[in-house]
C-alpha cells in the first residue's frame, strides 16, 4: 500500500509541520510495506523540495503554478497525484487546509476519512488509528475499511524521525486544473510572527481584565520571540482580533512553549491548544482547570507575576 502526503508551502517554504508529516509519511509507508509520494503544488524551489530527502521524502511531485487556487482545483490535484501514483493512503496536516481539503479528495476518490489522527496507526492490518475526540479531551480507536482511506495528522502528535536519502523531484502537469478564483490584492503583515507556526505562544484570558492591560503581556512576547494569542471571550469583547482567538471555534496552534494567562482552561479553548509541547499557565485561582492540562503552573495574580516572567527572562536572554 503506497502513500501520498500533500505538503502545504507558505510562499514558497515550507512549514514547520511539514517534516513531521514527511517523517510520518516514511513510517507509514514503512509499516505498510509501500513506497511514498510527497505532492507540493506551487511554485516551490527545488532544493526547499530536496531538503524533505533528511525526514524520507523519496520521490516529490512538484506541480507548479502561479494561478491562485481553490479548494475544489487542490482537491483535483491531489486526488490525480493519489490516482497516478497508485497510492491507496493519503495523508494531510489536520489544520485549516488539510480540514477544507481530505474530504473533497476522499469524495473523489470513494475513499474512508478519519481526520485529527494521533500519532502512528494502532495497526496497519486492518488499518486503525487513535483520533481525538470530544475537542481532544478522549482518544477513540478509528478502522478505515475503504481501499482508498485518507487522514489528517495532528500536529506534535508524531514527532520527527530522521532518514538518510534523496528525494527525486517530478514535475506534475496543473495546467488543466481550473479554480473559480481570482486575487485582487495582497496584503503581507510585516514584522508578525503567523500564530499557527510560531515556536511560543503568549495567550491571555478574560483574566487579563481589559484591552489597556495587554501591554505587559506584548511585552513578554517580544522578549520571548512569541506569538500572541487570546481566549475567545477575549476577541468576542474586541480586546484582541478575531484571528488571535485560539480554540475548538478558533485557530489550533501546537508550539513548542504556550502560555495561559488568566485563562481558565475551558474544554473549548484546550481543543486548540492540546497539541503544545509545554503548557504554563499563570492564573491566581489553584482551582482553575487550566492547571490540569498544564504542564507547569503559577498560582498568583498577573498584575505581579507577568512583570516578574517579564524580567527573568529578559535577563536570561541577555
Ligand atoms: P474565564 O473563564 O472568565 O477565565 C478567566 C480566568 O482568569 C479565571 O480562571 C480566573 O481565575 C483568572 N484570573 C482572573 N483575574 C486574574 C488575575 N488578576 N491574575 C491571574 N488570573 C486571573 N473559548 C475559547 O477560548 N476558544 C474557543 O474556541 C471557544 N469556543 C467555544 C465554542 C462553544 C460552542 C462554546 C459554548 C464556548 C466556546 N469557548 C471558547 C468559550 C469557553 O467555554 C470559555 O468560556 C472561555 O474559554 C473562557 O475564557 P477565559 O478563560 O479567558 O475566561
Amino acid at each position: 500500500m503506497s502513500v501520498l502526503v500533500y505538503i502545504e508551502n507558505w510562499n514558497g517554504k515550507f512549514k514547520k509541520s511539514t517534516c513531521e508529516l514527511v517523517s510520518y509519511g516514511k513510517r507509514l509507508a514503512n509499516g505498510l510495506g509501500g513506497s511514498l509520494t510527497l505532492l507540493s503544488i506551487g511554485r516551490v524551489a527545488e532544493d526547499e523540495l530536496k531538503n524533505l530527502g533528511a525526514y524520507g521524502a523519496g520521490k516529490i511531485l512538484s506541480a507548479e503554478t502561479d494561478a491562485p487556487l481553490d479548494d475544489k482545483a487542490y482537491a483535483s490535484l491531489i486526488a490525480s497525484a493519489a490516482q497516478n501514483s497508485g497510492a491507496t493512503l493519503v495523508v494531510m496536516a489536520h489544520n485549516v487546509t488539510g480540514k477544507a481539503l481530505a474530504p473533497r479528495v476522499a469524495v473523489r476518490l470513494n475513499a474512508g476519512l478519519v481526520s485529527a489522527v494521533n500519532g502512528l496507526p494502532v495497526s496497519y492490518q486492518p488499518f486503525v488509528v487513535n483520533r481525538k475526540a470530544f475537542s481532544g479531551k478522549s482518544l477513540m480507536q478509528a478502522e478505515i475499511t475503504s481501499d482508498i482511506k485518507v487522514i489528517t495528522l495532528s500536529q506534535n502528535t508524531a514527532g520527527i524521525e530522521p532518514f538518510a536519502g534523496n528525494a527525486a523531484v517530478e514535475t506534475m502537469d496543473a495546467s488543466a486544473v481550473t479554480s473559480g478564483i481570482s486575487v485582487l490584492s495582497t496584503e503581507v503583515q510585516t514584522g508578525k510572527i503567523l500564530l499557527s507556526e510560531a515556536d511560543v505562544v503568549v495567550s491571555g484570558g478574560r483574566g487579563m481584565r481589559s484591552a489597556d492591560n495587554w501591554k505587559p503581556l506584548e511585552e513578554l512576547a517580544g522578549v520571548l520571540g512569541a506569538a500572541t494569542a487570546c481566549s475567545r471571550p477575549v476577541s468576542d469583547e474586541g480586546w484582541r482580533p478575531h484571528h488571535e482567538h485560539v480554540g475548538q471555534t478558533g485557530k489550533v496552534v501546537a508550539p513548542n512553549l504556550y502560555f495561559a494567562l488568566g485563562i481558565s482552561g475551558a474544554i473549548q479553548h484546550l481543543a486548540g491548544i492540546s497539541s503544545s509541547k509545554v503548557i504554563v499557565a499563570v492564573n491566581k485561582d489553584p482551582e482553575a482547570p487550566i492547571f490540569s492540562a498544564a504542564d507547569y503552573g503559577i498560582v498568583g495574580d498577573l498584575q505581579t507575576v507577568l512583570p516578574k516572567m517579564t524580567e527573568a527572562f529578559r535577563k536570561l536572554k541577555a
